[in-house]
């Protein structure tokens, strides 16, 4: 490829409604265009990111003896109503009427689709096992659609369902995709993790999802790094003891604002909605030295931690927000419990040495109009009352036995799923058996998403220069940056020959023709995260030499221009 014939379009700044640096980086490198809330536009340089992730979700699914099709994004309601999903989806299923006044879903997933086909299609225990899948638009109508292609509202996902005989079958057929998402993922050269996603009741899970490590994940991952002990914060939860917990140790004082007004202004500031039921709590740290404040924030309603984080709160000068895992990393303590205030269940707050030391935490506001004060606790607290809360934190022992628990972040990038006749039964899938008597088939889904994999890859590999993509799903895997190749006989000779020589070699390679300063050229690749940089310039050819810079290397090699082409594959 050659930049004059290619769009390039790159920003110095972000637009200030992009929060992440995956968000800010794909927008500044021109890879995404924001059309409306959680609807993007995918550039051309975007695009080849994402055809790269598609390529290779497509060979390992193939590998893995998955069929290829395509199921329409238009979906008549009927099906969705033979599930029950059409009533259960709520507002996250997108649903349009056609002139005809009849009701249909644009997919969000496709099992009812699927289970359809295969129900008129499959008919005996011959044509079984057997999984079909597709790499297609998907829209939720998220409530929050953020970070750009990490939570969209139109994203392409790839989905899979495999369709078997019986149970024994359907854990086969499991196993081959979950080993496939792991040969997918290490050749993307992302650092990931697979935990089980519920809580594993009597031998092996039946639901693993696939993290991409990264800090800014929305999910807490709990392992033991001494086991292959590893599940999300819910799995790991549903499964944990019963926690001692501790309860003010003195009545709060519930008293009028501003404590509601605090939180208020915090949701207010991140456009959440306050609702009855409290969620999260934050745990606001002004890291001023002198006048330590802490402040602890109950956020009303499934507030999200990042958009928490990026909120300013009033009143606090110089501070950080910290998750409760975060708090209880930093201050190397399991959380307590703070008794019912307002709500049914207590909420879990942080009980510590260095915490208790402060007093009078002000906390708020989940009773309309009130907050309270003297939220100050320690070790020495009643048991509350409600007797079944488990919480998880680092330190706790793995419930296999084998080490302690660390947490970590994750960005969910794929999960799977043993449905058994979850939607056979419903839409009664069937198959004849040997005997001929009809059996419900044991279905299993397979889910990635493909888009947000280009926003985790960024979250796990970036500077501050921008975006280090790993070499299988970069744009270009190599960028040839010519020294006046306007100008200079001599570079534009050996700028093409070598680029010749990239191309028949089988390597993605772009040279940079636009006739941009230097400055300009090195700054857009870097920004863009193109793996391998070669700059061709007279003084250098002088000697036979160019100049490899390696994405994350701090200085350029000089190479002979011979071995140029084996040294960037
Ligand atoms: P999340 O917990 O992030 O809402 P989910 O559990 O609802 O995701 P699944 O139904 O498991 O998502 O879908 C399979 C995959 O599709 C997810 O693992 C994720 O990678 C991707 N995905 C889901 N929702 C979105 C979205 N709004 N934007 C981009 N990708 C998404
Ligand atoms: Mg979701
Ligand atoms: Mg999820
Ligand atoms: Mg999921």
């Amino acid at each position: 490829m050659r930049a004059s014939r290619f769009f390039i379009s790159t920003l110095k700044e972000a637009p200030s409604d992009a929060e992440i640096v995956s968000h800010k980086l794909m927008l500044r490198a021109g890879m995404i265009k924001r059309l409306g809330s959680g609807i993007y536009t995918y550039m051309p340089m975007g695009l080849r990111i994402i055809r790269k992730v598609e390529n290779i979700i497509r060979e390992e699914m193939n590998r893995a003896g998955a069929i290829e099709l395509l199921m329409p994004v238009v979906q008549p309601a009927e099906l969705w109503q033979e599930t029950g999903r059409w009533d259960k989806m709520g507002p996250e299923l997108m649903r349009v009427k056609d002139r005809h006044g009849r009701d249909f879903a644009i997919q969000p997933t496709s099992e009812e689709v699927i289970t359809d086909v295969v129900r008129n299609d499959i008919k005996s225990y011959r044509q079984l096992p057997i999984n079909f899948y597709h790499i297609q638009t998907k829209f939720r109508d998220e409530r929050r659609p953020r970070f750009g292609l990490m939570r969209g509202r139109e994203f392409t996902m790839k989905d899979a369902y495999s369709f078997d005989r019986d149970v024994a079958g359907m854990q086969r057929s499991y196993q081959i995709m979950y080993d496939a998402y792991v040969r997918i993922f290490e050749r993307f050269g992302l650092q990931f993790r697979a935990v089980a996603a519920d809580n594993g009741a009597i031998g092996g899970s039946g639901s693993h999802e696939f993290h991409v490590i990264a800090d800014t994940g929305e999910d807490a991952l709990v392992y033991s790094p001494e086991s292959d002990y590893a599940a999300n914060m819910e799995a790991a939860e549903a499964v944990a003891p019963a926690t001692p917990r501790a309860a003010p140790s003195q009545p709060l004082t519930r008293t009028p604002t501003p404590g509601k007004a605090k939180c208020e202004a915090v949701a207010e500031l991140l456009n959440l909605p306050l609702q009855q039921t409290v969620k999260s709590i934050v745990l606001a740290v002004d890291s001023e030295e002198a006048g330590t404040q802490v402040w602890l924030l109950m956020l009303r309603g499934d507030h999200d931690l990042n958009e928490v984080k990026a909120a300013k709160v009033p009143g606090l000068a110089n501070y950080r927000f910290a998750t409760e895992s975060e708090i209880v990393e930093h201050f190397g303590t399991r959380p307590g419990y703070l008794g019912p205030i307002g709500t049914k269940k207590p909420v879990r707050v942080v009980a510590d040495r260095t915490v208790a030391a402060m007093s009078d935490f002000v906390c708020g506001a989940n009773e309309e109009d009130f907050h309270f004060t003297g939220a100050n606790w320690g070790r020495d607290l009643p048991e509350p009352e409600v007797a079944d809360l488990r919480n998880v934190v680092a330190g706790d022992p793995s419930p296999d036995g084998r080490g302690r628990l660390a947490i970590q972040r994750g960005i969910e990038v794929g999960h799977v799923f043993q449905l058994g006749t979850r939607y056979s039964e419903d839409m009664q899938a069937t198959y004849l058996d040997e005997t001929g008597k009809p059996q419900l088939m044991q279905m299993g889904c397979y889910g990635i998403g493909v888009t947000r994999i280009l926003g985790a890859a960024i979250e796990q590999n970036f500077d501050d220069k921008g975006i280090i993509w790993p070499a299988a799903i970069a744009p270009f895997q190599v960028v040839l940056c010519p020294m006046g190749y306007d100008r200079s006989e001599m570079v534009r000779t050996e700028t093409d020959r070598l680029y010749d020589a990239l191309i028949a070699a089988g390597v993605d390679v772009i040279l940079d023709d636009r006739g941009e300063r230097p400055g300009v050229m090195f700054a857009d690749w870097e920004l863009i995260g193109v793996p391998h940089r070669v700059v061709i310039g007279e003084r250098g050819l002088k000697e036979g030499k160019l100049e490899y810079q390696g994405r994350r290397d701090a200085a350029a090699t000089a190479v002979a221009v011979a071995e140029m082409p084996a040294f960037v594959r």
